[in-house]
Order: C-alpha cells, then sequence, then structure tokens
C-alpha cells in the first residue's frame, strides 16, 4: 500500500514569529494522530528552514523546500541548492508548482534539470503538473498533463528508491475556491498512473505517490480521499491555518 502524503504548502508566508506560533498549536494535535497509514509534510520558506528543523526534531513531520537549483553550490544568484536543502533535513521539493511556471516562467526543461539534481542527491521531488482552464475547456488537459509530466521526468531514467512524487494541480483550482470534483481529480490521476506504467514498470507506478492540490478544505479532503488512485493532497492556503491543516491531515481515510 502507498502511504499517504499529506503536504502543506505555505508558498511565501509566514516570519518566524509566525511559525513559532503554528507549531506550537500545530505540534500539540499531531500527537493525536495515527501517522502508521501516512506522512505529513510542510514546505516552509526558506527564511524558516532552519528554524523548523530545529523545532522539528525527533517529531513526525517532514520538512519540504519550495524549490531546488540543480547544482550542488556556484554562480546561480537567488537560488538554493539541494546539498544546502539536505543539510538542513529537508527530505521533499516542490517543483514545477504553476507559481514558478506561469509567474516566473518556468519552463519544462528547467524543471526537469530541478527533478534531476533533487532526486540525485537523494531528495524527493514532488512534480506538479495540471492544465489551465482554457486548456481543460478545449478538451487539452490530458494532453498537457501528459508533456508537463514525461518532460518533468524525463532525466530520470530509472527509479530503485525514493520515487518522486506527482501532484496534479489543476491551475484553475489552485487558490480559487472551486476544487476538481473527486471524479474529474481520479480520471487524471488514473491516466497519470498508466503514463508512469510505460515510462517505468507497472511495479514503480504502483508505488509513487500521485496527490491532488486545489482548494482543498477540511470540508472536501474526504471524498477526495475515497478515490483510489489520490495518495495525499498538496495543500496551499488550508494549510496555512494549524487547526484547519490538522483537520485536513487526521481524517479517516476510507477507499472506495
Ligand atoms: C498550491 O499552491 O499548491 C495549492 C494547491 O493552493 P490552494 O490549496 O490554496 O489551492
Amino acid at each position: 500500500m502507498r502511504k499517504y502524503l499529506f503536504a502543506g504548502n505555505w508558498k511565501m508566508n509566514k516570519t518566524l514569529k509566525e511559525v513559532e506560533d503554528y507549531f506550537d498549536k500545530f505540534l500539540k494535535k499531531l500527537s493525536e494522530i495515527n501517522l502508521s497509514d501516512r506522512e505529513i509534510m510542510i514546505a516552509p520558506p526558506f527564511t524558516s528552514l532552519a528554524y523548523c528543523q530545529s523545532i522539528l526534531k525527533d517529531k513526525p513531520l517532514k520538512l519540504g523546500a519550495q524549490n531546488s537549483c540543480w547544482e550542488e553550490k556556484g554562480a546561480f544568484t537567488g537560488e538554493i541548492s539541494p546539498k544546502m536543502l539536505k543539510e538542513l533535513g529537508v527530505e521533499y521539493v516542490i517543483l514545477g508548482h504553476s507559481e514558478r511556471r506561469h509567474i516566473f516562467g518556468e519552463t519544462n526543461e528547467i524543471i526537469a534539470r530541478r527533478v534531476e539534481g533533487v532526486y540525485k542527491f537523494g531528495l524527493i521531488p514532488i512534480l506538479c503538473v495540471g492544465e489551465t482552464l482554457e486548456e481543460r475547456n478545449k478538451g487539452k488537459t490530458l494532453e498537457v498533463v501528459e508533456t508537463q509530466l514525461s518532460e518533468g521526468l524525463k532525466a530520470i531514467k530509472e527509479i530503485k528508491e525514493n520515487e518522486p512524487v506527482i501532484a496534479y494541480e489543476p491551475v484553475w483550482a489552485i487558490g480559487t475556491g472551486i476544487t476538481a470534483t473527486p471524479e474529474q481529480a481520479e480520471e487524471v490521476h488514473l491516466f497519470i498512473r498508466e503514463k508512469l506504467k510505460k515510462l517505468y514498470s507497472e511495479e514503480i507506478a504502483g508505488k509513487i505517490r500521485i496527490l491532488y492540490g486545489g482548494s482543498v478544505t477540511p470540508d472536501n479532503i474526504k471524498d477526495l480521499m475515497k478515490k483510489p488512485n489520490i495518495d495525499g493532497v498538496l495543500v496551499g492556503g488550508a494549510s496555512l491555518d494549524p487547526e484547519k491543516f490538522f483537520k485536513i491531515c487526521s481524517i479517516k481515510v476510507e477507499k472506495e
């Protein structure tokens, strides 16, 4: 069975003081959850990683980063390397998020380099894919997802361990309050799983976790998680509130 992953993406939010307040509340609650079937991860801004590492020591909460360069060091102003992230206890790195693609112009090629660099360093890339509303309305959802997936993973020829994670995040659902229906999400997740079988093997595709992201809340999480190919969620807005995120992370998963 795939271990569920409940991941929070804080984006460019929270000062150190706010991070401290958040964990005061969240960590108290975390001890109430049975974590045997799931992992919980938070990706704070780079500026809080060192602090998070110190307070999350021995806590069952994984640390993520919101981007990474592919090189270990060098003349890459404004970038952070996988080696630096590893030193700070980071295990997961979100890559190809729609905000990186659409606001900062990251291409499939740049994202593929990031994915490769992170993977080579033993970190787990979370590769985000997803169509815009215009692409969905033109019936291009699967085509767009297929390209982003195969291009994003193209440098990873063989997977032995540390399987990458895929996050299906329809752009029209991110931060809009409009969630894909569980059926819409499952259709794409199943498509991704089939594509992964072709790229790798049935065994590897069966191990890769596929997350859904886009306006996930405590109210819609249960129905989304019922679907067989939804292995977890990537949560933006609702992960900023410790109570809401705890509710999301602690739901009982009941598959259809
Ligand atoms: C995200 O940024 O990855 C995301 C899914 O945001 P939100 O949950 O706010 O839609």
